[in-house]
């Protein structure tokens, strides 16, 4: 397994094994990788095969974080991803600091950024207002710096997987986009290296997030029910859990993310909650 930090390098042997018609497999990631990151490393492979090369990206991206948020104290374990990488039978991992992703060699060099306009603008845009602006300039970067035939997301960031598919179809990047399924915890909890953060009382109440999608697909699974009547009853339904606060749930269209006013089967559901300070994300269809 090769570790290359180098942008110019990285994207010289991406040109090169283009050259060769060697297909890339790419997981772009922030590290502290988990048994979710590492399901989409074997999607990759699966897209590539044997002869293929998969590539992981860990980069925490500064610019997908808002001024409030945890840029600084991000969990960060190179030496444990590397390990892990290299079980997974990665090829090569890109890590890249930031002056090669932003600076340049002056601070303040860099001033172009790539907008999606609308599936941003809901949900995770509107409590993270530049958070997409980050996401897709960084993945269109590390699109053109790993050259990849296929790239995994997961469904665990919905929105940024529709956002990805929608930057990547409106921009004519030659690349195909698969999202993979969540990977969760024995008892539910979606798996996030920001789990890290929470402590043991936080920890067992975090599953609430979990508990409220099966609440709302068994509720919508015996009757279609109105979009304001299901958020009122959530908002309920986390009063069971003290340290857990609702910052939205939205059901909307799974391909347009359209909100809808009647909620049946089939429905996306998508929620944010803060458990103490940590914030989680969750969703899935109904
Ligand atoms: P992150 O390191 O949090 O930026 O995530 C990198 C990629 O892993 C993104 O495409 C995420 O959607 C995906 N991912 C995060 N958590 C999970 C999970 N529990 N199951 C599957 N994929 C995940």
């Amino acid at each position: 397994m090769r570790i290359i930090s180098s942008a110019v390098g990285m994207q010289k042997l991406a040109r090169f094994w283009q050259r060769q018609g060697v297909r890339v497999g790419f997981v772009p990631t922030m590290g502290y990788l988990h048994a979710g990151h590492l399901s989409l490393v074997r999607a990759a492979r699966k897209h590539v095969g044997k002869s293929g090369r998969v590539v992981v990206s860990i980069y925490v991206n500064p610019t997908q974080f808002g001024p409030a948020e945890d840029l600084a104290s991000y969990p960060r374990d190179l030496k444990r991803d590397l390990q892990l990488c290299r079980a997974a039978g990665v090829d090569v991992v890109f890590t890249p600091g930031d002056a090669e992703m932003y600076l340049g060699k002056a601070e303040g060099n860099y001033s172009t950024y790539i907008i999606e306009e609308k599936l941003s603008q809901s949900m995770e845009g509107v409590t993270r207002p530049a958070h997409f602006r980050g996401v897709t300039t960084v993945v269109a970067k590390l699109f053109h710096l790993v050259l990849p035939a296929v790239a995994v997301f997961g469904q665990k960031d919905f929105q940024q997987a529709a956002i990805i598919r929608r930057m990547v179809a409106d921009l004519n990047f030659p690349v195909k986009i698969i999202v993979a399924p969540t990977l969760r915890e024995g008892d539910g909890l979606a798996m996030s290296s920001r789990n890290k953060y929470l402590d043991a009382e936080q920890r067992s109440q975090a599953v609430i997030l979990f508990h409220a999608l099966q609440a709302a697909k068994a509720a919508v699974a015996r009757q279609s029910i109105s979009a304001a009547r299901l958020k009122s009853d959530l908002k309920e339904f986390f009063t069971a859990a003290p340290q857990a606060r609702l910052d939205y749930v939205e059901f909307f269209d799974p391909e347009t993310l359209e909100p809808v006013a009647e909620v049946k089967p089939g429905t996306q559901m998508a929620l944010a909650v803060f458990v103490g300070k940590t914030r989680l994300i969750d969703n899935g269809r109904l």
